[in-house]
């Protein structure tokens, strides 16, 4: 038997369009529409693809939408009074620093000058901190996108065993507490964990976000189980996952795939966050 594959690219589009017609009401009310800036500094051809990504999902919703896009050699003053400009436009209710910053520039001071009211990545400290303390502004958006699939696919989390296999910042650590606030039962593995495939075995969820492509193999997992697969790899000039889909496909309950999964979740999430940040400013 395969997999119920989860369709991440539908879910987003069902999302888009909900809050298209969201943003539709608002103007037709006579109010302005949420505001994203995203900052783009060098000319990183990831990045560039990113960014003009999520311009368009802007686009699409009806979302007002401003691109800043600095040459690599920019100083860091410069970016600094962008940022404290951009916090200041009542039009721009989210900020978007797009990372990784040339390494002349200090990421994480750049970072935590973006208003937390603004920061739709939910990567400044006091976001984070308030996610730790289960009283989220905004949630961090791969996870979130990973929360909102499983939501789609009506999976009860309450005392289900939950492995997240990656403790990165932005998605590992924050997936776990999201995944703990709906009363899993979290286990976080890293590079460093020891038999880690008798850990995913045991798991009723497995979320894999390390980096490594087709890192989960069919000896890792078992039957019934949800797979999302978080990574983003190149190989043979093709995008693929931390997870061997094919293998993995024949065994589990369900598994998201690469593309077409976790990835275009995430855009729909920085939409959903800048909608919030509109309507926080705006109900006060
Ligand atoms: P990081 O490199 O920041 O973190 C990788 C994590 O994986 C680390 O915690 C590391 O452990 C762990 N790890 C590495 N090797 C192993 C191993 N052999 N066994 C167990 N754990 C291991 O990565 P990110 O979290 O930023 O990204 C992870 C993946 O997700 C990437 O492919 C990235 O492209 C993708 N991604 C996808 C997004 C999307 O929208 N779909 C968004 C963001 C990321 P340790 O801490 O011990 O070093």
């Amino acid at each position: 038997m395969t997999a119920n594959i989860i369709d991440g690219k539908a879910i987003a589009g069902a999302i888009r369009a909900d809050i298209a017609q969201k943003v539709k009401n608002m103007v037709e009310k006579g109010l302005h529409p949420p505001g994203l800036a995203v900052i783009l500094v060098g000319d990183d051809p990831a990045s560039q693809i990113y960014v003009r990504n999520k311009k368009n999902d802007c686009i699409k919703v009806g979302f007002y939408t401003e691109e800043h896009l600095l040459p690599a050699m920019t100083p860091e003053d410069e970016l600094r009074k962008l940022i404290l400009r951009l916090n200041q436009d009542p039009k721009i209710h989210g900020i978007l620093l797009q990372l990784p910053l040339p390494k002349d520039l200090n990421e994480k001071a750049m970072l935590e000058l973006i208003s937390p009211e603004k920061d739709v990545d939910c990567f400044h400290p006091v976001n984070v901190g308030n996610l730790f303390l289960g009283i989220p502004r905004f949630l961090p958006c791969t996870p979130a996108g990973v929360m909102e699939m499983l939501k789609y696919e009506k999976v009860d989390l309450k005392g289900k065993k939950a492995v997240v296999v990656g403790r990165s910042n932005i998605v590992g650590k924050p997936m776990a507490m999201m995944l703990l606030s709906e009363h899993a039962t979290v286990t976080i593995c890293h590079s460093r964990t020891v038999n880690l495939p008798k850990i995913t075995r045991e798991a009723d969820i497995v979320v894999v976000a390390i980096g490594k492509a087709k890192f989960l193999t069919a000896e890792m997992v078992s039957k019934g189980q949800i797979i999302i697969d978080v990574g983003q790899n190149r190989l043979d000039e093709k995008l693929v996952g931390d997870v061997d889909f094919d293998a993995v496909a024949q065994i589990v309950a369900a598994i998201t795939p690469v593309p077409g999964g976790v990835g275009p979740m995430t855009r729909a999430m920085l939409l959903k966050n800048t909608m919030q940040a509109e309507r926080l400013v705006r109900k006060g």
